[in-house]
C-alpha cells in the first residue's frame, strides 16, 4: 500500500519559489577542448548577446570545437558554458565600440539558441535574465554596455561600400528591443552607434539601424505629445490612425518611409497610407524646417531649438537622432530637420 504524503500547497510553494527565482545551473558537458590555451581578458567592459541561427546541436558543436563563446543558452534554457568566463572567447569577430576595436579581448558572448527575427523562449529569457543578472553583478556592467553582436560588428570597405561600415551582422538583433530587454531587466540601451555618431562607420543596413536604435525612446508608448519622440508603424500592431488617430493625413503628420523618403500626411491617400512599410516613423505636430546645405547649418533652420529633445535630424543615410544628442560639427549636408509645428 503506498502513503500519500499531503504537503500543503503554501508549502510546496514556499519551497519551491526561491528556488525558481534564481536558478541558474551550468552544464559543462561542451566546454571546448580550446578552453585551457584561452588567455585570461584583462577587462571585461561589455557583455555581447548573439543568436546562433542555427539548432543548439549544430550549434553547439561547433562553438565547442572553435571556442567562440562563453555559454550557449538551448531551446529548453539549459546554460552550457563553452569557455571560462575569465578566459578569451572568439565570438565577435571584426568588432568594434565607442572607438574600442576587437571586442573578444573586453566582452563576455553569449550564444542564444535562435534566430535574430524570431521570438526566444519563455524558459530562454529566464535563464538569459539569470546568467545577465550574475555577470552584471560580478563584472559590474551597466545595462547599456548589454549589446548585440549585430550593434558591434563591422564591414570592411568592399565593392559596396567605400568605407568601415555597420550592418556585416544582424546576430542578436532582437535584443536591442525595448520590451526585449525589459523581460531580461535591462531599463537602459545604447541610444545610438557611437561609432557612426563619430564618424568611424557609416550606416550600412537601414533596417538593422533603425531596429537596433529605434528613435523612440524606452517606455516612449504612444505618448508622442510628450518629448515628440516618433513613433514606428508595423510594430504592436501600428498603423497610421492607431498612430496619429484623425491626424494621420494632417500637415502636420509626417512620416519617414525606409529608403529615406518623407511624406507629409496631408498628400498621403488612404491606400499609401495602409502599405507604409514597417518601421516607418511617424511625428505627430512637426513640421519640416528644412534641409541642411554647406550655406545653411542646423542653427540657421532650427535657431535655438537646434539642441532641443524634440528637434529631429534625419541623416541622409536614414539615422535619426533628437537634438539633445546631435553634435553640431557632424551633421552632414542633407539632413532634414523636423521641428515641432506651432
Ligand atoms: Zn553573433
Amino acid at each position: 500500500m503506498i502513503r500519500r504524503i499531503v504537503v500543503p500547497g503554501f508549502l510546496l510553494l514556499a519551497l519551491l519559489l526561491p528556488v525558481a527565482a534564481n536558478s541558474l545551473t551550468f552544464s559543462d558537458e561542451w566546454i571546448s577542448p580550446r578552453n585551457n590555451e584561452r588567455e585570461r581578458r584583462e577587462e571585461t567592459r561589455y557583455i555581447i548577446l548573439h543568436t546562433t541561427e542555427a539548432a543548439s546541436s549544430s550549434a553547439l558543436q561547433k562553438l565547442q570545437l572553435r571556442g567562440e563563446a562563453h555559454y550557449l543558452i538551448d531551446e529548453t534554457g539549459r546554460v552550457f558554458r563553452i569557455v571560462d568566463r575569465h578566459r578569451i572567447a572568439y565570438h565577435c569577430g571584426r568588432s568594434m565600440w565607442d572607438g574600442r576595436r576587437n571586442l573578444d579581448r573586453i566582452s563576455i558572448g553569449i550564444e542564444v539558441a535562435g534566430y535574430h527575427d524570431r521570438e526566444i523562449g519563455d524558459a530562454q529569457y529566464h535563464a538569459l535574465a539569470a546568467l545577465l543578472r550574475k555577470l552584471r553583478r560580478i563584472y559590474n556592467i551597466p545595462d547599456d554596455r548589454v549589446l548585440t553582436h549585430s550593434m558591434v560588428a563591422y564591414g570592411a570597405p568592399n565593392r559596396w561600400h567605400s568605407r568601415d561600415h555597420r550592418g556585416r551582422k544582424r546576430c542578436g538583433m532582437q535584443f536591442a528591443r525595448d520590451d526585449v530587454r525589459r523581460r531580461l531587466g535591462l531599463q537602459r540601451r545604447p541610444l545610438f552607434d557611437p561609432d557612426v555618431q563619430a564618424g568611424r562607420l557609416i550606416h550600412a543596413d537601414p533596417v538593422l539601424a533603425a531596429t537596433l536604435f529605434p528613435p523612440a525612446r524606452s517606455g516612449a508608448g504612444r505618448s508622442h505629445d510628450a518629448g515628440g519622440m516618433p513613433l514606428v508603424l508595423g510594430r504592436d500592431g501600428n498603423t497610421p490612425t492607431a498612430v496619429a488617430g484623425t491626424k494621420w493625413n494632417r500637415p502636420c503628420t509626417l512620416y519617414f518611409l525606409s529608403g529615406g523618403r518623407l511624406v507629409v500626411g496631408n498628400t498621403l491617400s488612404e491606400t499609401d497610407a495602409r502599405t507604409l512599410p514597417t518601421n516607418t516613423r511617424v511625428w505627430i505636430g512637426y513640421r519640416i524646417g528644412g534641409t541642411v546645405t554647406r550655406e545653411r547649418r542646423a542653427f540657421d533652420i532650427s535657431g535655438p531649438r537646434w539642441d532641443a529633445p524634440d528637434t529631429f535630424y534625419l541623416f541622409p543615410d536614414e539615422t535619426v537622432i533628437s537634438g539633445d544628442l546631435a553634435d553640431e560639427r557632424r551633421i552632414p549636408t542633407g539632413t532634414r530637420i523636423l521641428m515641432r509645428a506651432k
